[in-house]
Order: C-alpha cells, then structure tokens, then sequence
C-alpha cells in the first residue's frame, strides 16, 4: 500500500479522527494550515488556518515509587509473586476474580494546590507496583507509587510537520513548564504527593524511595520533576474550537472546518482547553454530540428532498 496512490470520493462530508498529533499533521500535508509552514516543505496551500498544530496542551504527570514490605497486597518481580501468577490466572480467567481484577491503578483524587484554588488543579493516581519511566524500567521489587498530574496547564505547544512525506512522525514540542505557573503548581503537588506517601498510614509496609529527594529543598524538586516527569498522554487543543474571531480557531462549534466544505475535525483536537481529568471519556461524548448534530442536519436535509436516504 505505501507506494500506491488512489483517490477515494466521499458523497457527504469527511470526518477526520486522527487524534491530537495525527488531525493536525494530516490538515498540514493535505495544505490547511499557515502558509510559511506548508511553504518550507513544499506543500500547496490549500487554505491558511494558523492555528492547525498550535495550541498543543497535556498532562504533566510525575511517579513516586517506593519499595512494599506488603507483597501479597502488591506487584513486583518476585519469586512470591511468580508462585501467586500460578494461582491468579486460571482464577481470574474462570471467575473474574483475585489478584489479577486489580487494575493496578487503585485510587484516584482530584485536590487544589492550596486554599486560593476553588477546583482541583491536581489528580493523584495510586498504582500498586513500581512504575518508573512508564514501567520501561523493571526494578526486582514489590512497591507502590504515586502519580501527581497537572491538571490545568497554561502552558501550550506545537505539533508541526517534519516533512511532506505522510509516514513520517510529526514534530511534537508540548513546551511543558513554558509558563512559569505550571511549575509552581506542580512542585506544590510535589510536596503533596510526599505527604501522602510519608503519612503513617504506609509507615508499616514502606520501604525505600526509588528517587529520594529532600522534601524542604525546593530547587532539587524542581530539578527532580524537570529529570523525570512526563506526559500522562492526554494531548488535545491542535485543531481547537472556537469562534470566527479567534486566530487560532481551526473549527467552529459542529466542528465543521473552518474556510472548506464538508470536512470535520471530530477528535480530542478540538478542545479549546484541557480537561481537568482523563481526556477519553470527554473524546467520546464530543463525538456523541456530533454523531447527534450530523445525523439531525442530514435528517434535516433528507425531509427537505436535499440528500438521499
Ligand atoms: C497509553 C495511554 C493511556 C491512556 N490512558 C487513559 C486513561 O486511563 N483514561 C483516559 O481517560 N484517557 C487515557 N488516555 C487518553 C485517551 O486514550 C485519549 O484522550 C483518547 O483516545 C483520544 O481520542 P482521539 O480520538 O482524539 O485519538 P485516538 O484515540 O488517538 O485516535 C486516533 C486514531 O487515528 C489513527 N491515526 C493517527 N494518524 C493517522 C494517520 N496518519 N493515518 C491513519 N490513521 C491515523 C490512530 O492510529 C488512532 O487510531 C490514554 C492514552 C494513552 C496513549
């Protein structure tokens, strides 16, 4: 298929649904978007809409782990855990039961930063294993960890493209931390989070910190969340909803493409700014409401005799 072209026709609009990263690198190669840009690899423009790619926001999340004397309520790489295995997968495959039922990702809180914040600028996931750089690093251990994520970021990035050839990756700059506030917030969310890990609650199942740090040193936080955190994958906001007015506006309130006919962004791309939560089940319902606005415009159209059944 790669080195084949065709066309495709479509008799009534183009839903485009490739994601935060893929909606905007797909408007770019096929010529919407800003001029300089599409001009620098060689793209005819199609239509000039700056705001294709900009706008990029997401999660920033960082992971405390610590080593669990509790191997029996934990994950890990053990010989215990390799003799439970035995037992857990017959039972959770007949009885959707035991060990195995666990979803790893146990509790969940939303919390502000402080008093002055009147709705949860920070979400805290506890997991019942070790997670280091999104468990690529396996450490022999039992442990629990903790997420602390950024909710409202005001920070913003950019998906460009690396080049015109379609297979290539885009160019993704999230642009964490650009704006100042977002530290802050997260280095208070830092503190939390050691609170919470460090409360007498664990004294009796916790074992070391995989990366210790001193929680009164305000500069070694910083340094620590610069060294390790990372995206809790929720990207949104390169083709952002808008209004006419707004420059960086790709679509407009039915998520009909701006300037062209018959074509729709329906994705997590489309949101102005980001959730404070988990970004799929928001994705799900714009895409409910505009199943809902399609199918009402062509039942719309079909009772006026303008489009076939
Ligand atoms: C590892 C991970 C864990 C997550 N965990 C959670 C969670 O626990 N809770 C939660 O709420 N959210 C979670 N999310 C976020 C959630 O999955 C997204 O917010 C949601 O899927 C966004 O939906 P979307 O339709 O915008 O994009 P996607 O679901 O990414 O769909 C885009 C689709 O387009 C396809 N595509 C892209 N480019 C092209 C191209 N050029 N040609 C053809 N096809 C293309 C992709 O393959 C993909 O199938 C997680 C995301 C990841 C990556």
């Amino acid at each position: 298929m790669k080195d084949q072209r065709f066309q495709i026709f479509c008799e009534r609009e183009v839903i485009l649904s490739a994601g935060a990263f893929g909606s905007p690198q797909i408007l770019k190669l096929s010529g919407v978007g800003a001029k300089a840009e599409l001009d620098k690899h060689g793209i005819e423009q199609v239509h000039e809409l700056p705001g294709v790619g900009d706008n990029l926001q997401d999660h920033i999340d960082l992971v405390h782990s610590y080593k669990c004397t509790a191997k029996r309520d934990t994950f890990g790489v053990s010989l215990q855990m390799a003799a439970e295995m035995s037992k857990a997968l017959p039972k959770w495959f007949r009885q959707r039961e035991g060990k195995l039922s666990s979803n790893f990702a146990e509790g969940i809180g939303f919390l502000c930063s402080d008093e002055s914040v009147s709705v949860p600028d920070l979400e805290f996931v506890f997991v019942v294993a070790v997670v280091d750089d999104h468990a690529r690093k396996i450490h022999a251990s039992h442990g629990f960890s903790s997420h602390v994520t950024l909710l409202r970021p005001k920070s913003t990035g950019t998906v460009k493209l690396n080049s015109a050839d379609p297979y290539d990756a885009p160019q993704i700059d999230p642009a964490f931390f650009k704006d100042p506030d977002d530290m802050a917030v997260m280095i208070k969310g830092w503190k939390k989070q050691y609170q919470m890990l460090n409360s007498a609650a664990f004294d009796e199942v916790r074992g070391d910190c995989f990366y210790p740090v001193d929680p009164n040193d305000d500069e070694a936080i910083e340094q620590d969340i610069r060294n390790r955190a990372d995206t809790q994958y929720h990207p949104i906001g390169t083709c952002k909803m808008g209004t006419e007015q707004d420059p960086l506006a790709v679509v407009d309130n039915e998520l009909s493409v701006y300037g062209l006919e018959n074509l729709r962004v329906v994705d997590a791309s489309v949101m102005p700014t980001l959730v404070g939560g988990n970004t799929n089940a928001p994705t799900i319902m714009i895409a409910e409401k505009i199943a809902d606005v399609i199918k009402k415009a062509y039942a719309d159209a079909r009772e006026k005799g303008a489009v076939h059944a």
